[in-house]
């Protein structure tokens, strides 16, 4: 039987892989592209230099094949290392020995997605915008910028992966009754530079860095170049805000108090902080993600968020795996395919926003106060000796395919829990092996 023909929207890090996997599985695919061929172009569009991978996406990517080729690319982080403002380090291991998550160059990546869509059988129209859908029929107008001429597709499935202001949701938007919001924090975002020192990487190459500072932080995770691409987390407007810093003398005060050890590897601070824009951090929710069965969303076009639990490209890659194991199981009926995918996938997308929202202020604030440091070593102490019947809420997200909701529902109860026991104990020492029995028995499974 002919194998279905798929369009594909967006050839960023969801609908490249998604490309590479139905083609790979025989679909006859289109991927269009409005950017040019970032593997001729060389260009570093969009957003932040590096992503932190971790098991969902290796999941994904392990279906296509593709750890290995990744996984050569990828600088393992294994925990936090948090920095003082007097610099002092500590460093706080994600999960056990083995457990860590993965640095990748954003573009670096895309680039191996779309060489893998490529060889799978993929048709690659780059420069291709699409800019009108007519959902009631599944079509979509796509415009080449090249020939300024204009191609109707007529896909069995549109599958919408152009990103958080994606094309096809805005039709979407226009139909009745659709469920949209989308939601600013007050910070937004800048990307810096710790260069390479004499041809070594300046700063401890297998974490993630921390500098917490209560309402804001910056935090690096390292790149092959050895390298780091900082991000600062800042509030736009207010007393500690982007808003205040107008000029060189501004940005070297601010970090001099508060970031002094990054500063010292920083030198050029300066000159990044006024070149590289100040971005904005959204939530975005919808639904549905498909009308009249003959389109579908994934990835940041369905569920956007803020980047706090490292989770967006991996929840979007996770979308492809949940989508090719429900398109097998499909028997080509399409539209009850993205029914099935979106009352699953909905829920998942719903939780990790708020646990990305969550981890802004467990990693801005908490992860240098001591209750929540004693708190984390009684939670991993519990998951030594119960590994099936306490695992970390942290240890969920990242380190396993449980579902998001799933993740988030045992994490409430697990904070109930813990909020009591730190009530009475200051330091994990202080606890016995009754009191891990006790604590643990209160779990429930329901
Ligand atoms: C600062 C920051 C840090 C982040 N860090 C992490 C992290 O550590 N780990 C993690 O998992 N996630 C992280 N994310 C989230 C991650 O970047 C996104 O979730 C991911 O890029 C979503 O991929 P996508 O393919 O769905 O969308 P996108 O990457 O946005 O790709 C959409 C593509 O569609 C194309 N397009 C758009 N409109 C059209 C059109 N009309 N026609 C044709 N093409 C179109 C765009 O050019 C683009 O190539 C971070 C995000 C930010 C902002």
């Amino acid at each position: 039987m002919r194998k279905g023909h798929m369009t594909v929207l967006g050839a960023g890090l969801s609908g490249a892989l998604l490309s590479t996997l139905l083609a790979q599985k025989g679909y006859q695919v289109q991927l269009f592209e409005k950017r040019s061929d970032p593997r001729k172009s060389g260009l570093e569009e969009g957003r932040s230099i590096n992503l932190a991978l971790s098991h969902r996406g290796w999941s994904a990517l392990e279906q296509a094949g593709l750890r290995e080729k990744v996984h050569d690319q990828a600088i393992a982080m294994q925990g936090r290392m948090m920095h003082s403002k007097t610099g002092q380090l500590s460093f706080q291991p994600y999960g056990t020995e083995e457990q860590a998550i993965y640095s990748v160059s954003r573009s670096g990546l895309n680039q191996l997605l779309i060489e893998e869509a490529e060889k799978a059988g993929a048709e690659l129209l780059f420069q291709y915008r699409c800019e009108e859908i007519y959902l009631d029929r599944g079509e979509a107008l796509i415009h080449s910028l090249e020939n300024k001429t204009n191609v109707l597709t007529q896909p069995d499935l549109l599958i919408g992966a152009d990103g958080a202001y994606s094309t096809l949701r805005t039709a979407m938007q226009k139909t009745p009754r659709y469920n949209y919001s989308q939601s600013y924090i007050e910070h937004g975002y800048k990307e810096l530079s710790i260069p390479a020192k004499n041809g070594e990487f300046a700063i401890e190459p297998n974490a993630l860095h921390i500098w917490p500072r209560g309402g804001y932080m910056l935090i690096a995770l390292p790149n092959a170049d050895k390298s780091f691409t900082c991000t600062l987390f800042l509030a736009y407007e207010g007393k500690e805000s982007f808003a205040k810093l107008n000029s060189p003398a501004d940005v070297t005060r601010f970090f001099e108090t508060q970031f002094p050890d990054a500063l010292a590897v920083m030198p050029e601070l300066t000159e990044d902080f006024f070149q590289n824009p100040t971005s904005d951090l959204v939530t975005i929710k919808c639904f549905p993600w498909s009308r009249y069965g003959k389109n579908v969303l994934i990835g940041d076009a369905a569920h956007a968020i803020v980047p706090f639990y490292g989770q967006g490209m991996n929840a979007g890659f996770e979308d492809c795996r949940i989508f090719m194991d429900l398109l097998a199981e499909c028997n080509h009926d399409y539209a009850q395919m993205v029914q099935q995918f979106q009352s699953l996938r909905k829920p998942d997308a719903d939780a990790v926003a708020t646990l990305a929202l969550q981890n802004f202020i467990e990693m801005r604030d908490l992860v240098a106060d001591r209750e929540f440091l004693e708190r984390k070593k009684i939670e991993a102490e519990l998951h030594r000796r119960f590994p099936d019947r306490w695992v970390p809420l942290y240890t969920m997200v990242t380190f396993t395919n449980i579902r998001y909701s799933e993740a988030l529902r045992i994490g409430q109860q697990q904070d109930q829990i813990m909020r009591k026991v730190m009530k009475h104990y200051d330091y994990a020492s202080e606890l016995t092996d009754q009191d891990y029995e006790r604590i643990v028995s209160l779990m429930t499974n329901d």
